[in-house]
């Protein structure tokens, strides 16, 4: 059986003095890799300061290595804050607006890249499978091919792929699309991004659909796929169960005093749609009076990304419009939104998920939205609460059993939660069962194993080269 090489920007080392479990991917990725043995490459998330970032820093662990190595202040400015969060982020989240660009950032983005290749080309052997991830990382095959690797690699997109029109607002899409073809498969997470992918090689002319998953880009042909991932649902359900037992679920359950909670749960991030959302629920109370006092809305949201100017302004313009909103409506015994700015741990969350009577889950765009599946998975089977899930997210396209709502319908959405807290125990049941099954089927794992099988049983013969070749951009 071949070594897998699992390639990430951040790399989920394994902590033992920590006793929060890890997230479903870093799960997934691990049992695939403790399958096979291989290693998992990826940035430490340190800085070596003006310095060069130094050896990579081997960590074992049974038949995983974990291979980090720290970037240079400039290398995270330019790679990571610039090109990557303020280029490559807005842009795939249809955010022209806030996208950056900068010709500095973007080659300190295709320098870094080279930068993990080169890391990473000694340690392969000739049948690794190679799997990246993410949209750090896009240039990384092209790199590698460069330096000679003829390994099968994958590439898996976690964030949306726009259409065409808002692609080719960045300057280096073609670069991007380029970079792209030099894998053996790209996954991305709905058919929605995969058609996208393959009309924006087709509009420009640099490529054709061969079939439903075969392309044919830059003198090369390769295979794209939509691989939506999951949760380890099972897993979440049985903390979910237990958490109901956790001291501060249980406070936070004996604080309602009877009122439905209504539930947010986002990283702070403008895709989120975390604005639209508190004046969805502003709209909520205002139009129906005998919901006041009688509901409570939680909104969790640990900051990100704190050096983005654009996150540092969002941070105080939801703390202000929460304030707004509990200083309007709020009266001496009732607090209409609770906000907290840091992060939960996943079992507390898990039992939150599963006291809430409506997950609202309302991004403005969003590659898949775990929130929303981890929100089904934790619901108490005989009395299920309601996903009011925004359409533009990717789990929209598997969630049918949610209330879709358009998050820029801002009455819309105050409609739905409406629906939501009168809809009858019945059609709470329905649409819950139906979505459960679903997910317990399409979990993690098998999403791993679903993408893993593709790539390594790709039709022989596979990649078929012309053989040409494309200067790095310097
Ligand atoms: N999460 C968490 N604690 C928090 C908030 C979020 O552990 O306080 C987790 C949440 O359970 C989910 C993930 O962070 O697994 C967020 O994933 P999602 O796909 O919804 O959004 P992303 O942050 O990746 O854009």
């Amino acid at each position: 059986m071949s070594r897998l090489v699992v390639v990430s920007n951040r790399v989920p080392v394994p902590d033992t003095s920590k006793k929060a479990p890890a997230g479903g991917l870093a799960v997934a990725l691990k049992a695939a890799l403790d399958e096979r043995g291989g290693i998992w490459m990826g940035w430490s998330g340190q800085s070596s300061g003006e310095d060069e970032p130094g050896e990579l820093k081997i960590n074992e662990d049974g038949k995983i290595t974990y291979a980090l190595t720290d970037l240079t202040d400039r290398d995270v400015d330019e790679y990571y804050h610039g090109f990557a969060n303020r280029v490559l982020w807005p842009i795939c989240h249809y955010r022209l607006d806030l996208a950056d660009y900068g010709r500095k950032e973007m080659t300190g983005y295709f320098r870094v890249n080279r930068f993990f290749a080169s890391r990473l080309q000694p340690l392969l052997k000739p049948d690794d499978i190679i799997w990246v991830h993410d949209y750090h990382l896009i240039p990384l095959a092209s790199e590698l091919r460069r330096m000679g690797v003829k390994n099968r690699i994958g590439f898996f997109l976690h964030i949306p792929l726009p259409p065409a029109d808002v692609l080719f607002a960045m300057p280096v899409h073609e670069e991007i699309l380029r970079n792209l073809a030099e894998y053996d498969l790209v996954g991305f997470q709905t058919d929605h991004d995969l058609a996208n992918f393959a009309g924006a090689l087709v509009r420009e002319g640099l490529g054709e659909k061969l079939d439903d998953n075969t392309l044919s880009s830059f003198g090369r042909q390769f295979r794209a796929g939509h691989y939506p991932i999951g949760i380890e649902t099972a897993a979440f359900a049985a903390y979910a169960r237990r958490a109901v037992q956790n001291a501060l679920v249980r406070k936070a359950a004996e604080s309602l005093e009877g009122r439905e909670l209504i539930i947010g749960v986002d990283r702070l991030d403008y895709s989120k749609g975390i604005t639209q959302r508190l004046d969805a629920y502003e709209q909520f109370i205002n139009a129906n009076p005998h919901r006041q006092g009688n509901v409570s809305y939680l909104q969790v949201t640990p900051k990100s990304r704190s050096d983005v100017p654009e996150y540092e302004a969002m941070q105080r313009m939801v703390a202000e419009q929460a304030g707004r909103v509990n200083g309007a409506l709020g009266t001496v015994d009732w607090v209409p939104i609770r906000y907290i700015n840091r992060s939960v741990a996943r079992p507390v969350l898990a039992g939150l998920y599963r006291i809430a009577r409506v997950g609202l889950v309302t991004p403005l765009r969003d590659g898949m939205n775990l929130v929303a599946k981890e929100y089904v998975a934790a619901q108490n089977p005989e009395d299920p609460g309601v996903l009011i899930l925004s359409r533009f997210a990717g789990a929209a396209r598997e969630l049918t059993g949610a209330l879709l709502v358009n998050p820029y319908d801002v009455e819309g959405t105050a409609q739905a939660i409406e629906q939501a807290l009168a809809m009858p125990l019945e059609e709470r049941r329905n649409r819950w069962r139906q979505m459960m099954d679903y997910l317990l089927v399409n979990d993690v794992m098998h999403w791993c194993e679903d993408f893993l099988d593709d790539l390594i049983n790709l039709s022989p013969g596979h990649p078929h080269s012309t053989g040409v070749t494309h200067e790095p951009i310097q």
